[in-house]
């Protein structure tokens, strides 16, 4: 017999109405409710520093069984960036759950900034200009070549020697819409690519020392769990505030199933067989790396990733231009590059209460419900 499935985070009011925007403060935040909670506190360093030459961590909290049957993982910042909101997301659910008895073989794990050079320095990927959520066993797998990826290139990443035109940039890619079809722009854009290292979503060429350390460290907690459930927090993607589930299997599948139960009224995209869908399949995506994984031996598993919609894709894709060209080729201390990187970061963390207090709610909610309906009561 079970326990009766534990409820976390109903009537849950947030503690916090405001997003931290820093690293520091988030982790801090995270390792105090952690501790306060009585979770299981790892701290894993990376060699990059931050803007500062701070030491920079990514921070594993577990709570419940060390042998348990069943698991939750919670995963923030794989893009950097992303993670102000699910910082908060995470703490609030840690908070709740230390008010809570979990059944006896259950544990939740938390993993704060799996990128944490990206949090620090306000960047969607790591220190090596690598999309962690393209890496995932990169050193195990060769990934198909993206083609299209080749051809876009030097559009999304032009060699001027100052500020590039985002008026240009979006005549191209109207242009090539019109010619090659959205689905091959936006795919040859976003699926990942490994041949540009200083290009968009890149990939690697070997599995990058954030996902080394999140396996090594994630893996032998995972070891007894027969059923696992992986939820990836990210800001960006759907509707301003608005909560969309990713699933990577197709409408009708057990996946998308899964999710629809757990998540009721929760928007569902599915990167395969969706006309609805605006996001392209992925190779090398991490919640689904554990999921796969886990399934290989043997056992339950299920993975999503959780969007909070913030600004329209056009201004996304043109900040994203923006701050790519700072990247590569200006200067962080000049203002009005510094400027592009806060208008980036902007762009996933909006300056505006109400998507804060949105954001935070509804990612708990979420996380609420599949923690109660997929893990605990299963
Ligand atoms: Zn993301």
């Amino acid at each position: 017999m079970h326990d009766p499935p534990a409820q976390v985070g109903e009537n849950h009011h947030v503690t916090e109405p405001r997003v931290q925007r820093s690293y520091g403060p988030c982790r801090a935040r995270f390792q105090a409710t952690a501790r306060q909670c009585g979770a299981s506190l790892w701290t894993l360093p990376i060699a990059a520093r931050g803007p500062a030459g701070e030491v920079l961590t990514i921070d594993l909290a577990a709570m419940g069984s060390h042998r348990a049957r069943r698991a939750l993982v919670v995963l923030s910042g794989v893009h950097g960036v992303e993670a102000f909101a699910c910082s908060q997301a995470q703490c609030e659910l840690l908070a709740h759950l230390g008010s809570t008895r979990l059944p006896a073989d259950v544990a939740v794990v938390v993993v704060h900034a799996v990128n944490p050079w990206g949090m620090a320095w306000g960047r969607r990927q790591n220190e090596s200009n690598v999309d962690l959520n393209r890496n995932w066993r990169r050193s195990a797998v060769e990934p198909t070549h993206n083609h299209a990826y080749d051809e876009l290139h030097h559009l999304a990443c032009p060699e001027t020697t100052e500020l590039p035109s985002v008026d240009d940039l979006l005549e191209v890619a109207g242009r090539l819409v019109a010619e090659r079809g959205l689905d091959w722009v936006r795919a040859g854009l976003t699926a990942g690519q490994y041949r540009h290292a200083d290009g968009l979503h890149y990939g690697g060429e070997r599995t990058e020392e954030s996902n080394r350390l999140l396996e090594a460290a994630l893996l032998p907690l995972l070891a007894p769990v027969e059923q696992l459930v992986v939820v990836d927090l990210h800001t960006g993607h759907g509707p301003w505030s608005e909560l969309t589930l990713l699933v990577d299997h197709g409408p009708g599948s057990d996946d998308s199933r899964f999710w629809a139960a757990c998540a009721p009224g929760v928007r569902i995209e599915h990167a395969r067989d969706d006309p609805e869908a605006t996001v392209a399949p992925k190779v090398g995506q991490i919640a689904n790396g554990l999921r796969d994984h886990v399934r290989q031996g043997g056992a339950v598993a299920w993975s999503t990733t959780l969007e909070v919609g913030t600004v329209a894709d056009l201004e996304q894709l043109a900040a994203t231009y923006l701050e790519q060209w700072v990247y590569r080729r200006g200067d962080r201390r000049r203002p009005d590059h510094a400027e592009v990187c806060r208008r980036f970061a902007r762009c996933f963390t909006p300056d505006d209460a109400d998507w804060q207090q949105a954001a935070v709610t509804g990612m708990l909610s979420v996380l609420s419900a599949v923690f109660t309906a997929g893990v605990a009561s299963s």
